[in-house]
């Protein structure tokens, strides 16, 4: 998909956006524990479908008992099931940690690259979690991570349109300078998670309401959100 360059009042206002969202959550960071890039490649593949807290309890086990993608790509399946059990989808999620393990030695010497078209090439590796392990394990932007919250959070506000993740990245990569990228997934992820919730976004306290376009962020601040649709089809069944 080609990306239009946007106006420069919209590539002013995302910057506005960012300033504000970076004074409010300066403390948002990747959630995630982790010592080295192959402890964050494993991390962010345990984090599917998973809270990051739920995560952070079992990977010390996991570390510990392989501190290496040689040691996890030797592995015993049923071991590394047992220790990441409780993160869900564990046969698949077991799966995907020693495929990328194995690739990991086979491929790169048991280093994890520093390069994203190498990265996804890794079973379990997607784009986005090539951005998270290039951002926050090697200082490389070379996109946005476009998780639920980042999704939401941008269409909401107005600075990407879509529920395409790749088309949300190519629009936020097209209207926020490179040094930025890493931040952005950042600062969109943390404010999703306590403020701009999927169900019960915190408008009224929101640092950049004036600058979002959510046509439902009045209702929202006044504590009258609008009644979904489903339950108004109940409502008028009832009457
Ligand atoms: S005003 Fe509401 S919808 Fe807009 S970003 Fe803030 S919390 Fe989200």
């Amino acid at each position: 998909m080609k990306v239009r360059r946007p106006p420069p009042a919209e590539v002013k206002r995302a910057a506005q956006i960012l300033d504000r969202l970076e004074k409010a959550h300066p403390e948002a960071t990747c959630a995630l524990h982790y010592r080295n890039a192959f402890e964050l490649v494993a991390a962010t593949i345990l984090s599917a479908q998973c809270t990051d807290e739920r995560v952070n309890m079992v990977t010390p086990a996991l570390f510990k008992r392989y501190p290496t993608p040689a040691a996890l790509a030797r592995a015993v399946p049923a071991e590394v099931e047992e220790i990441i059990r409780s993160t869900g989808f564990f046969r698949a999620k077991t799966k995907s940690l020693m495929g990328c393990a194995r690739a990991l030695v086979e491929t790169h010497g048991g280093d994890v690259p520093r390069e994203l078209q190498a990265l996804v090439k890794l079973p379990g590796i997607g784009r986005k979690t090539a951005n998270v392990v290039l951002g926050h394990a090697y200082d490389i932007a070379e996109g946005v991570a476009v998780d639920t919250h980042v999704l939401r959070v941008s269409n909401r506000l107005g600075i990407a349109k879509g529920d395409d993740p790749i088309q949300v990245e190519q629009q936020l990569m097209a209207l926020v300078p490179q040094p930025r990228w890493t931040r952005t997934t950042d600062l969109l992820i943390f404010h999703g998670r306590k403020i701009c919730d999927a169900r019960r976004p915190l408008c009224g306290q929101c640092p950049v309401f004036d600058l979002c376009r959510w046509k439902h962020r009045q209702a929202y601040a006044l504590g009258a959100p609008p009644r979904r649709k489903a339950a108004a089809r109940r409502a008028r069944a009832r009457a």
